[in-house]
């Protein structure tokens, strides 16, 4: 029944920016070319580039190839409270990073968790040996059937302890390492697998110390609707921006969509899908916190 519900409000967003506005297209044609027109003009006020749009088909991830916002500025440099794309459409969203691998095999070091990647066995402290087995005493009480207090092996208690091999370590003492997964080597997710604190990070892995696969991250999965034929993702909810003002209290910029008052949220717009095409967000009102 929920998914019908929801089936059934996907297809509704597809269709409504289609329908909002439908027979507007000068006022469309209009209003985007005033959006051009201010962003060749410079009228507008950098806010950051874009890191996360939050949108109602998932979250789209920029991995810092996300468009430059700004406020758009009328003629006195005031704000008219629609944001502008500084950036045309590279003709793809970047792919993302399919995080589970085995260790990055560029930031490699030596593991100093371990000696060549075996570490002391834990259940038996690292002698291969297990001392819980208690059996007859072999000079008394298994040779004549009753214990000798005076028998020396046994210190007249009639039992000893009969080591076994460690069950984890087959008697051998050592485990393979979990850090390094016995090899010896760790990723350190550092440039040349440095262990300093401040080094440059691996750029193969990003500093994940994994390895990972690509996974392409087709706009198609955000494409909302389209209007005149420009296709509109979203819609969207909110944005994460990197803050182009300089403030280490404020290194993120949120900006939170709300309807507009035709019902609409934001969407974005492309006014062509090969790269180099202008991108608009359009509808929605926006609020930057
Ligand atoms: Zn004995
Ligand atoms: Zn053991
Ligand atoms: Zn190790
Ligand atoms: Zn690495």
């Amino acid at each position: 029944m929920g998914s019908t519900a929801t089936a059934r409000r996907r297809t509704t967003q597809r269709r409504r920016p289609e329908v909002a506005i439908a027979g507007t297209s000068t006022q469309l044609r209009d209003f985007l070319n005033a959006l051009d027109s201010s962003v060749r003009t410079g009228r507008y006020e950098i806010l950051g580039r874009v890191a996360v749009m939050q949108t109602d088909r998932g979250s789209i991830e920029y991995r810092g190839t996300g468009p430059m916002l700004a406020k758009q500025l009328d003629d006195d440099g005031n704000a008219t409270g629609q944001l502008l794309c500084l950036n045309e459409w590279p003709g793809a969203l970047p792919d993302l990073r399919d995080s589970i691998g085995k260790p990055c095999s560029s930031c490699l070091a030596t593991c100093d968790e371990c000696e060549a990647g075996k570490r002391p066995c834990i259940n038996c402290g690292g002698n291969g040996k297990t001392f819980i087995k208690r059996i007859e005493c072999p000079d008394c009480a298994a040779k004549i059937g009753r214990f000798d207090i005076n028998c020396e092996t046994c210190r007249g208690s009639g039992a000893v302890v009969d080591p076994q091999d460690c069950k984890a370590c087959e008697g051998s003492g050592k485990i393979a390492c979990t850090l390094c997964l016995g090899t010896g080597k760790m990723s350190t997710g550092k440039k040349d697998g440095s262990t300093e604190r401040g080094a440059t990070e691996c750029e193969a892995c990003e500093g994940n110390k994994r390895e990972a696969t690509m996974k392409p991250q087709p706009f198609i999965n955000f494409l909302h609707g389209r209007l005149e034929n420009m296709p509109a993702l979203g819609p969207i909810r909110k944005m994460v921006l990197q803050n182009a003002t300089p403030d280490p209290d404020k290194l993120m910029l949120v900006i939170d969509v709300m309807p507009d008052v035709e019902g609409n949220l934001t969407v974005m717009l492309l006014k062509d899908v090969k790269a180099g095409s202008p991108m608009y967000l359009y509808g929605g009102r926006v609020q930057v916190a």
